[in-house]
């Protein structure tokens, strides 16, 4: 497991929900406290803190994002969020404020989770990169959903980027059942030849303007559940979509988010957090390195159970 340093520092106060109201912002260290706490209840759990480069986090950002964005993100304001239009993706409206505090716990997400990569590549054959804010809604020129930039693929370009230099032509693939469409993440893969996305997503009608999201790419593989799934209808999906990738690539990075389960203030959906040892257990079963980067998952009461029961399907499956 791989801790976030500062995270304390880049908390937003508030987000837009759908009506555009300011609602109270639910992404802050409390969450990976929580999610820390029921990964170390398993005795096989090592901590340590996840330091890289910064010139390493600058190259990376360099490939995923376009360097206008980047450049908006520097500027933010310190002093307050602030909404700004033309960092949302295109036909959405903002919802994410932008501050200098953000953006820079946003870059130490980005270094927790190359610090993860790292790690597979050093020969872990599982990583857990406990970063925050999200990532997977930042894509090439855009936030939103609490994200600014993408952890998930600065992991998978990682990983790419040591396998193209060992001759691997495999591509990465990123595997994402958090609740929400990862928009961002299509978004960058549809530009990046080394990596594939796999997504288990609710409905897209219920928090985006779009009812039905076709892929951008022929690398990008969707699974939209019109309506709140079933646990064994999911993990039969997840199932398919584990062996699939097991097929195509050398090593999965998992998008993890917890807000599939019946508590989560921005979900919907009813698992128990039980689902995530199944979850575990089927990423244990694809053979594959797996490098886990932290999404959402809001409901702070139940987090440390959905780490404890996921942690303990990998690592007691693998
Ligand atoms: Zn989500």
């Amino acid at each position: 497991m791989l801790m976030q340093r500062d995270e304390l520092a880049g908390c937003v106060p508030w987000i837009l929900d759908q009506d555009g109201n300011r609602t109270e912002g639910l992404d802050d260290d409390r969450r990976l406290s929580e999610v820390q706490e029921g990964l170390q209840r398993h005795p096989r759990v090592r901590a340590r803190i996840g330091a890289v480069d910064p010139q390493q986090v600058r190259q990376t950002l360099g490939v995923l994002h376009e360097a206008d964005y980047l450049e908006a993100l520097e500027q933010a304001p310190a002093e307050e969020a602030v909404l700004i239009g033309k960092l949302a993706e295109p036909g959405l409206l903002p919802d994410t404020p932008v501050c200098a505090q953000a953006f820079a716990a946003a870059r130490e997400g980005v270094a927790t989770s190359i610090a993860a990569a790292m790690s597979i590549l050093e020969g872990a054959r599982f990583s857990y990169a406990l970063c925050r804010p999200p990532g997977h809604h930042a894509g090439p020129a855009w936030l939103g959903g609490y994200c600014y930039l993408n952890n998930a693929a600065a992991a998978a370009h990682t990983l790419a980027t040591a396998a193209g230099e060992h001759g691997t032509s495999s591509p990465i693939a990123i595997l994402d059942v958090d609740l929400h469409y990862p928009n961002g993440t299509a978004g960058i893969v549809a530009r990046s030849r080394e990596m594939t996305l796999h997504s288990l997503h609710g409905s897209t009608g219920a928090n985006l303007p779009w009812e039905r999201v076709a892929p951008r790419s022929e690398r990008e593989h969707l699974v939209s559940f019109r309506n709140v799934p079933g646990s064994a209808e999911y993990l039969a999906h997840l199932e398919r979509a584990v062996a699939e990738i097991r097929r195509e690539a050398s090593a999965v990075v998992l998008s993890l988010g917890y807000d599939t389960i019946a508590a989560d203030p921005h979900g919907g959906w009813s698992f128990d957090p039980a689902i995530f040892a199944d979850v575990g257990r089927l990423l244990a079963g694809c053979e594959l390195p797996v490098c886990v980067v932290q999404e959402g998952g809001y409901a702070l009461g139940a987090l440390a159970q959905c780490s404890h029961a996921f942690v303990s399907g990998l690592l007691n499956g693998g």
